[in-house]
């Protein structure tokens, strides 16, 4: 990451880059024309493929992210329509032990900081298979979730969780409110960053919320992404990129005040916003939230100079990345890989890694055995594979579980094996 990079160069290569049009800012219009990370083409990360799929074409879009140079919202083009990404949705909160145990403790904070009782009304956005909303109904506080994917509410009602199938936005609000369903708290979990209509979706929630109601949203966090080189969170059901300083301009926008945040581990560093109407002055902006503004503002985030080095320092991870990957190879090490999370497509199809560097990769889940990652193809086999074929390396994907995995694996030491992290940069753990 310490090359040099001429920066006349650098320039020329990204202006070659842009469109004959530029795209629009999503927040505020604005004409698109500065890039910040360029990763070609991709797959959609989730679209894993059957053995009888990979002779097939597959559809690649543009990983191409900007930076709106008036409000600095880091941004993708949405070039796939929400319906086809979100109305049949893979993934089940419910499956992992570890976010259900942040739900519930997500419950008891809002129950006792908000004093939500039998007649307050909890709506969750995007509320997957309730596996929030099940513990408000434990401690009997009513909720309603809204979810576009049908399976997936399905097995909320299933398990008692009241779930309206729609996408939210402004007019499904206002039908909620005459129906008189105003909401005392609106929960977001990870789905600001999947909204097409940022405007339409923020406005949803002023008209949808109570006038002493509280708003709380999670994001995954620009800052540490940027701070910790994690492009491979970049994808394309990932439309919108936040910090706490333009999202509280959002919230502004639409006459929202974000009075507190708190910074959480999730996701490779997560921020809880929360946010209320302006008018109600009940609850006071926290020193807090005051000092993360104040923190992002001192990293640069206001300004374009600190967004434009990105790029290049992705760039340089790639070519550091593959360096190691063919240098290992020419020695005739095997390389194998751990997880075939979302971000591991990214990455791979962005460095354009196959079979030929890292033979295959293993699953915990089920379902994923006997398929394939998109673009790359690599096959994805049972854990018990690492152990019968005894590679050299192994490649922890999902970076965030690292000390989790590699204790899950330690045995690889019996025979030399080796761990290795690609991002914040490329790492081997004996
Ligand atoms: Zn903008």
């Amino acid at each position: 990451m310490n090359e040099m990079i001429d920066p006349d160069t650098a320039n020329v290569i990204q202006d070659e880059r842009l469109p004959a049009t530029s795209p629009k800012c999503r927040f505020c219009d604005a004409a698109l024309t500065q890039t910040f990370v360029d990763l070609g083409m991709s797959p959609m990360c989730e679209s894993l493929l059957r053995a009888d799929q990979i002779n097939q074409m597959e559809a690649f879009y543009p990983l191409h992210t900007y930076v709106c140079g008036d409000c600095f919202l880091v941004q993708l083009e949405s070039y796939v329509a929400p319906e086809e990404i979100f109305t049949e949705y893979a993934y089940f909160s419910s499956y992992s032990d570890s976010w259900l145990a942040h739900a519930k403790d997500y419950v008891e904070m809002a129950i006792n900081r908000f004093g939500l009782h039998g007649s307050s009304l909890v709506v969750e956005l995007a509320s997957n298979d309730g596996y929030l909303l099940q513990y408000f109904i434990e401690r009997k506080v009513p909720v309603l979730g809204i979810e576009p994917a049908q399976n997936v509410a399905k097995v909320a009602v299933e398990r008692g969780v009241d779930t309206l199938v729609d996408f939210f936005g402004d007019a499904l609000a206002k039908k909620l409110v005459a129906d008189n369903k105003a909401a005392d708290l609106i929960a977001g979990n990870n789905v600001l960053a999947q909204v097409p209509d940022l405007n339409d979706f923020v406005a949803g929630i002023k008209t949808l919320l109570k006038p002493d109601g509280v708003v709380t949203i999670e994001v995954p966090h620009l800052m540490r992404l940027m701070d910790e080189n994690q492009f491979d969170t970049i994808y394309h059901e990932h439309f919108s990129y936040f910090s706490f300083t333009n999202a509280a301009r959002i919230f502004s926008r639409h006459g929202m005040t974000l009075f507190d945040v708190e910074e959480l581990p999730t996701h490779g560093g997560s921020l809880r916003l929360f946010a209320r109407h302006d008018e109600d002055e009940t609850k006071p902006v926290t020193e807090r939230a005051k000092e993360l503004e104040a923190r992002e503002i001192a990293a640069g985030l206001n300004s374009l100079e600190t967004y434009e080095s990105f790029g290049q320092q992705v760039e340089a991870t790639k070519r550091n990345l593959l360096e190691f990957l063919i240098e290992r190879r020419r020695e005739g090490k095997s390389i194998a890989a751990y997880g075939a999370p979302g971000k591991g497509n990214t990455l791979l199809n962005y460095c354009a890694v196959r079979t030929d560097m890292i033979a295959y990769t293993v699953d915990r889940n089920p379902y994923k055995h006997g398929m394939f990652l998109p673009g790359t193809h690599i096959p994805i086999h049972t854990p018990e594979r690492i152990a019968e074929t005894q590679p050299d390396y192994v490649v922890i994907m999902p970076w965030n579980l690292k000390d989790e995995i590699m204790a899950q694996l330690a045995y690889i030491r019996e025979w030399g094996g080796k761990f290795v992290v690609f991002i914040p940069e490329v790492r081997v753990y004996d």
